[in-house]
């Protein structure tokens, strides 16, 4: 309470002008919805930030930055601090029976940022964080929001974890990166229809003796699955200590299956999770935007997830910053949808659970890597560069002047 009231105040002093509203409401600090903060604060939009959570989380789950994502936080300096923590990975090594079957390499891409960047997801939520705090931008933590039926006005029902205290918030606009259990998502009853695999899918990060290069990805082409191999890295490694690799396959143990790599530590972090390919029915429904794995869900292959959140609420914090939010589904949609899809079929080809599927993969994967525009799809998929954004690479706008920006202002708060 002492907190909404100081904002209040503080947002009241900063702003000068008479509010009518609470500041637009951001649910959810992960990774979408911190760099969503970030983009929408360099057009001086301050939201109200939410997250249910005490602590950040901890685990590494998205190990890899793509070339678009790089892109999309360059003007804010965010690339150049995530370049300083994490490894370049040059390509993707594709193995079969102990013998390398096909390579790609991140090179042919000819894009100023030609790799992907291994940071694992909880080091770029740590330089998220510090960007929103360099930028003045406090994340208010455990505040959570609960089924709220008036959620599509812009009225969140909020509930203080530690006090049970309720808060009601009338906002201008709500965003939702509330992660793939979205209570904002079950609140505006937006379907979110697809599919989730019957087969679970086994994660382990461990140090691993092994060959095989550390600024490479290596799935392996087995018998009956696969296995895919990559470095975690989170910028505080110290010298002379063992690679942790994160081993994923579709297998109850997959580390069972490492032929050539041996583990030489205790397991950082272990899981099992249900694959789910699944879009929302539309980004938005009324006031409120969905963005992140709120609005898509789809397997690690393709490294999409987290880059494909930051994607959306870079173009979200566009449309906002020229009053065209009525435009994010239009521009989302069929992007999110294209992507979910194709990463769907390509998760299809490389887990081939039947003995056909695999018979094929093992036989085509290796030939059709030699196809300059297979490479090119895989490639371009992986690396976030598949299709334009339609917003960037306009000219970067002049600052606006001061009695610009307390206009502006003064439209989005009345
Ligand atoms: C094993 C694994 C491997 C992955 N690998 C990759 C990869 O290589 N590349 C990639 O790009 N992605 C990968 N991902 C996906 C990636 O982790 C997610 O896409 C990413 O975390 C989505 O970010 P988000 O901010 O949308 O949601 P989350 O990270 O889920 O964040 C949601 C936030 O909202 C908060 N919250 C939830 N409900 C409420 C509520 N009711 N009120 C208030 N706060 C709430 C949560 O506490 C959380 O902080 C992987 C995921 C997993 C599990």
């Amino acid at each position: 309470m002492i907190n909404c009231f100081r904002r209040y105040v503080e947002t009241y002093l900063s702003h000068n002008v008479c509010m009518t509203h609470s500041p637009p409401l951001i649910i959810g600090a992960g990774p979408v919805g911190m760099a969503a903060a970030s983009f929408l604060s360099r057009y001086d939009i301050i939201p109200r930030i939410v997250d249910k959570r005490a602590e950040p989380s901890k685990f590494s789950k998205a190990l890899a930055i793509n070339p678009r994502t790089l892109e999309l936080f360059e003007a804010s300096g965010i690339t150049d601090k995530l370049l300083a923590l994490g490894r370049k990975i040059h390509g993707a090594t594709i193995h079969r029976n102990g013998r390398i079957v096909a390579e790609v390499d991140f090179e042919e891409l000819e894009h100023r940022f030609p790799f992907m960047l291994a940071l694992s997801q909880s080091a770029t939520e740590r330089v998220l964080r510090e960007d929103l705090a360099e930028r003045g931008i406090e994340i208010e933590r455990q505040i959570e929001l609960v089924e709220s039926p008036n959620l599509a006005e812009g009225k969140a029902e909020l509930v203080h974890v530690e006090t049970q205290a309720n808060e009601s918030v009338t906002a201008p606009w709500i965003l939702a990166t509330d992660g793939a259990h979205s209570v904002a998502r079950k609140s505006v009853h937006v379907p979110f229809p697809g599919d989730t695999y019957d087969r679970a899918w086994i994660l382990d990060d461990i140090p691993l003796a092994t060959d095989f290069a550390p600024d490479r990805a290596h799935i392996k082409l087995q018998d009956d699955g696969f296995l895919f191999l990559m470095p975690v890295y989170t910028g505080e490694e110290k010298p002379g200590e063992p690679t942790v690799w994160r081993v994923i396959g579709n297998y109850p143990e997959p580390l069972a299956q490492l032929t050539e790599s041996n583990p030489i530590g205790e397991s950082q972090w272990n899981s099992s999770f249900h694959i789910a390919h699944r879009l929302v029915e539309s980004m938005n429904v009324g006031k409120v935007y969905f963005a992140g794995d709120a609005a898509h869900l789809h397997s690690p292959v393709g490294a999409r997830g987290m880059n494909l959140g930051i994607e959306d609420v870079w173009v979200f914090a566009e449309l906002a910053k020229r009053d065209e939010l009525s435009l994010y589904h239009q521009q989302r949609w069929p992007v999110d949808n294209a992507i979910v899809q194709r990463i769907r079929t390509i998760t299809g080809f490389v887990k081939a659970e039947s003995f056909i599927k695999r018979t094929l993969r093992n036989l085509l994967a290796p030939r059709m890597l030699h196809w300059k525009s297979v490479r090119e799809t895989m490639l371009k998929t992986v690396s976030g560069l598949d299709h334009p954004v339609p917003l960037l690479n306009t000219k970067p706008e002049e600052p606006p002047a001061e009695e610009g920006r307390r206009s502006r202002r003064r439209e989005r708060n009345q």
